[in-house]
């Protein structure tokens, strides 16, 4: 078999972080290869998360919004115009316990002197077959992205979590009622932010409850509800539902090899994206818990890519 081809850049994942990277290695004459992943249902595909989202109102440049999945063409297209290359394929193993780092998709082996990895996060689902087809079409993970959509309307949250309670509480200067779904009879978010839930009128919880339905044919139009209690059913008449019961970074391919914080982060130096190894930048919600917006996410991989140029620079002269 041929030696691979020794690359400047290998980027793993092609959301907006990994695509903004790629914009900017490329017109930094780097020729990235990026490893974007395989066509799938879930984020873990080309493009990410914001493939599952349906209009997107709040990426600057675009007065009028646009689509998730167009946006992330765009982003693609304009890698590919400064000579990014990709392949559609996942990687499935990494070793960067030497230089050139090496990464294989199956058996194909890639080396590269520098790695940028965004190979971002996904929301936690609760598993229902609908959830893919009504995901943008009332079902939402991202409150800051979709509440907008929901003004007037009656909406359900689903955890017990402060992301629940932080995006209930967020919905209600758009709703005019907020349902909190939780599977048990007190929330696991910090106090304050119980305090402020419950203060709230517009927010009502419903206890001991899971949600094992979402109703509706082509948007959401209400929720079944299983008391975990006595296991009676129910249903809740809402247009929009917002699941919120964690996230989980993609990061298994990284177990072991890179720094990860106790929920599986890779944690990245202040104000930098360099990673516990030298010439590996890591950009995008893999590292982020707290914003995960798609500019944040942009604006981490432009970071990644600088780091990327200049380490390269010191490394050659
Ligand atoms: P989390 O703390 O893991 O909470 C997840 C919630 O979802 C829990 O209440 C859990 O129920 C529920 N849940 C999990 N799986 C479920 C399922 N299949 N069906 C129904 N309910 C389910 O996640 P998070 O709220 O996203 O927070 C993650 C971390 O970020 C936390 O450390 C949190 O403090 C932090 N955070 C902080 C802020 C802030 O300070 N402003 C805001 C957001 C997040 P159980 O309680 O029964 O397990």
């Amino acid at each position: 078999m041929n030696a691979p081809q020794n690359e400047r850049v290998i980027i793993i994942g092609s959301g907006p972080a990994g695509l903004t990277a790629a914009i900017y290695t490329a017109r930094a004459n780097l020729s990235p290869l990026v490893i974007e992943g395989e066509p799938s249902s879930t984020s873990d595909q080309p493009g990410g998360q914001l493939m599952l989202t349906t209009e997107v109102e709040n990426f600057p440049g675009f007065p009028e919004g646009i689509m998730g999945p167009e946006l992330m063409t765009n982003f693609r297209a304009q890698a590919e115009r400064f000579g990014a290359r990709f392949l559609t394929e996942k990687a499935t193993r990494v070793d960067f316990s030497a230089r050139p780092f090496r990464v294989w998709v199956r058996d194909t082996e890639y080396i590269a002197d520098s790695i940028i990895v965004s190979t971002g996060a996904r929301s936690l689902m609760l598993g229902l077959p609908e959830e893919q087809r009504l995901i943008g079409h009332g079902l939402s993970t991202c409150a800051t992205c979709d509440g907008f959509f929901f003004r007037g309307q009656h909406i359900a949250v689903v955890g017990g979590g402060d992301s629940a309670i932080e995006e209930a509480t967020f919905l209600t200067k758009f709703a005019d009622k907020v349902s909190i779904i939780h599977r048990r009879d007190e929330f696991r978010a910090s106090k304050i932010m119980q305090d402020r839930a419950f203060s709230n009128p517009k927010i009502e919880v419903i206890w001991n409850s899971t949600v094992t339905a979402v109703l509706g044919e082509s948007k959401v139009d209400g929720v079944e509800l299983t008391n975990t209690v006595d296991g009676s059913t129910s249903t809740l008449p809402v247009t929009g539902v917002f699941i919120a019961i964690g996230h989980r970074p993609n990061t298994d391919l990284f177990a072991g090899i890179l720094d990860m914080d106790e929920t599986g982060y890779l944690v990245t130096e202040a104000g930098s994206t360099r990673t516990n190894i030298e010439g590996v930048f890591a950009c995008g919600d893999v590292q982020d818990h707290t914003y995960r917006q798609a500019i944040t996410a942009a604006g981490s991989g432009c970071m990644a890519a600088i780091d990327t140029e200049r380490w390269l620079e010191t490394q050659h002269g």
